[in-house]
């Protein structure tokens, strides 16, 4: 038997329409439904993107008297930081959120010599119930809107703008959907955070999106459609092991789409796009990280536009499971480039705040 899978959020109330939901045609008609000259859209787009300011009081060019309507239009509040926890001498910072309607989640800041990553999430829970992940345990809640999402990195990008974050000002470079929630199946709100995120101010906040990589279970339907979509972000494809018989258990959606199916759509993604596909391989200790997993992996990747990130596992409270031996993960990268593939060993950040890969699980607690 499968286990359980949620595609479809459970129907609940929808947070507030916010300018980030919005395209830039959208919010000039909302500005004039409300009596207002449509130019103040993009106004306030400027404030928001450009200088993340989310307050319309702080909007000395728009009229004292409309300020308070057009905030309450186009900006309300959607999520409220409960609380930042930081480790790794505050180069990575975990946030609570709390969104309109109590629900929680997380997002990461990782702070690198080259790069500053957010990592957020997508929905509230996730339905895809991969049982060494922390966050599919407690199932699905909701699908975040797209605001909600954008707003995760408008909020901590005025955070890094202010120099409130260790480290000194500065700006987020890369995005990853590696947060709670499995993004493709809240397609359309995360496209649309995409676009927000990556067009140019005013109409978003202009990250490159070749620094943006969304990360999937394998959702063929979807990853076609991300396909036709022609951006450059990157897909990363939660693999973690490379026969179905093992792929059922660790990545219940394999039941669905398997092993084949996937990395064929992953080769297509990477043949349009011109980009490598990164495959998410966590090693768990005796379970997946056998020499002949290694040697089949690499088989089935040899030749591809395609990157390995092992992630040492980070066990989850009353998992059975732990991380592999060093000289096992050793002997799995080895095995791997002596097909040719390349691949990495990801760093375990926010490991001791709960904010490492497949730890967050903010409902809980
Ligand atoms: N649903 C998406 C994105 C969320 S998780 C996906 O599955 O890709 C981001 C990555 O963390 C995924 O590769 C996921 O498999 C991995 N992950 C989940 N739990 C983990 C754990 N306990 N240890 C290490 N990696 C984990």
């Amino acid at each position: 038997m499968p286990a359980e899978l949620t595609f479809a959020a459970p129907r609940r109330a929808k947070p507030p329409r916010h300018l980030a939901d919005l395209t830039p045609e959208e919010r000039d008609t909302v500005v004039t439904e409300l009596g207002e000259k449509p130019f103040r859209a993009k106004q306030i787009a400027k404030h928001y993107f450009g200088h993340l300011e989310s307050d319309t009081a702080a909007m000395t060019d728009l009229p004292e008297a409309s300020r308070e309507k057009l905030g309450a239009a186009l900006l309300p509040r959607l999520l409220t930081p409960l609380k930042h926890i930081t480790c790794d001498n505050g180069m990575t910072r975990k946030t609570l959120w709390k969104a309109f309607d109590g629900v929680l989640f997380e997002s990461v800041l990782m702070r690198y010599p080259d790069r500053i990553t957010l990592c957020v999430s997508s929905q509230a829970g996730c339905g895809m119930n991969c049982p060494f992940c922390a966050t599919g345990q407690n199932g699905l809640t909701r699908n975040l809107s797209t605001g909600e999402i954008v707003d995760q990195i408008v909020s901590v990008s005025r955070d890094l703008a202010r120099g409130e974050v260790v480290g000194g000002p500065g700006r987020i470079s890369n995005v990853v959907f590696m947060g709670m929630g499995e993004p493709l199946a809240n397609y359309r709100r995360v496209l649309d955070s995409v676009r927000r995120m990556t067009d140019p101010v005013p109409g978003g906040l202009g990250i490159s999106q070749r620094g943006v990589t969304v990360s999937t279970v394998g959702l063929v339907p979807a990853i076609e459609k991300l396909i036709a979509e022609r951006l450059r972000v990157r897909l990363a494809v939660s693999l973690h092991a490379p026969d179905d018989e093992l792929r059922d258990e660790l990545v219940p959606v394999n039941n669905r789409w398997n092993v084949a199916e996937v990395l064929d759509a992953a080769w297509r993604y990477a043949d349009v796009t011109g980009r490598r596909v990164s495959i998410e391989y966590a090693l768990i200790r005796d379970i997946n990280d056998q020499a002949w997993r290694a040697d089949l992996l690499g088989e089935l990747l040899a030749g591809n536009l395609v990157h390995v990130n092992l992630i040492p596992l980070n066990p989850t409270p009353g998992s059975k499971w732990t991380a592999s031996r060093p000289e096992d993960e050793r002997e799995f990268v080895r095995r791997l480039e002596s097909h040719g593939v390349s691949v990495t060993i990801r760093d375990t950040r926010g490991q001791e705040i709960d904010g490492a890969c497949g730890q967050l699980a903010a409902a809980e607690r």
